[in-house]
């Protein structure tokens, strides 16, 4: 990638309007390889033209790398809403630094509000684009708790497939084990309005707690708190397709 004037890239990266960036250097808060620079046009190689990290940077004494796209995942709490503009909870954005929302990181799919686990974002349009729309037929696996204990003629019901009242077709899990009398693991390749909750429902249960474990070969880490979210590598990445 060719040279950055140093606003520019710390602009590219979320830290606010060309002039805040200017601002920010001529402040002498920001330091490129370990040292100071506080020349806002210094040209330095970004060492990034996708998701991977490049230059390492600090601004005000915390270190990043520079990276041409963002790819994340979070591990999603319950009680948070897939939404910049929340109704009833605070919305997942609020759990990512600003400079994550400023280069406008968005969603890719959404869970309902009290759905936890594994929720990816991004702000490359065409991968946004290409994830959320459903083409692509991703399994992706659901921890799902029920109220109801059930038995492997239910599991049974679901891979044969139910009927939901706004499709024409039924939709049958991809995969479903019992984990326990009141567990299922469920994988499903739609990303449908409510789908797991809507199945379980036309299955004759219902969801008490619902839980995303993996999607495509990404799993969640167990290393990361609900709260908590990473950059997705090239690896991650690769799992995922
Ligand atoms: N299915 C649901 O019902 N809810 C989710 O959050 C995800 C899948």
């Amino acid at each position: 990638m060719r040279a950055m004037q140093l606003e520019r890239l710390l602009h590219a990266q979320g830290f606010g309007s060309r002039k805040e960036c200017r601002a920010l250097v001529r402040s002498g808060y920001v330091s490129v390889a370990g040292t100071v620079c506080d020349t806002p046009h210094a040209e330095f190689d970004p060492g990034s033209s996708d998701g991977s990290p490049g230059l390492e940077f600090s601004v005000d004494g915390k270190v990043w790398h520079f990276r041409a796209q963002a790819y994340i995942v979070l591990h999603k709490p319950a009680g948070y809403e897939c939404s910049h503009k929340p109704t009833f909870h605070p919305s997942v954005f609020t759990l990512l630094p600003a400079q994550l929302l400023e280069r406008g990181v968005q969603c890719i799919g959404r869970l309902d509000q009290d759905t936890t686990g594994l929720l990816l974002l991004s702000d490359d349009g065409q991968f946004i684009h290409q994830w959320s729309s459903g083409k692509k037929r991703t399994p992706k696996v659901y921890e799902v708790t029920l109220k109801h204990v059930v038995d492997e003629a239910f599991v049974a019901t679901l891979l044969g497939g139910v009927q939901l009242h706004d499709e024409p077709e039924p939709i049958a899990a991809t995969a479903c084990v019992l984990t326990s009398p009141t567990t299922l693991r469920l994988t499903i390749r739609e990303g449908k309005y409510h789908q797991v909750k809507r199945m379980i429902g036309a299955a004759g249960n219902r969801v008490e707690a619902l839980h995303r474990s993996r999607v495509g070969g990404l799993e969640l880490d167990a290393g990361l708190s609900p709260g908590q979210w990473r950059w997705l590598e090239a690896a991650d990445l690769r799992q995922l397709a």
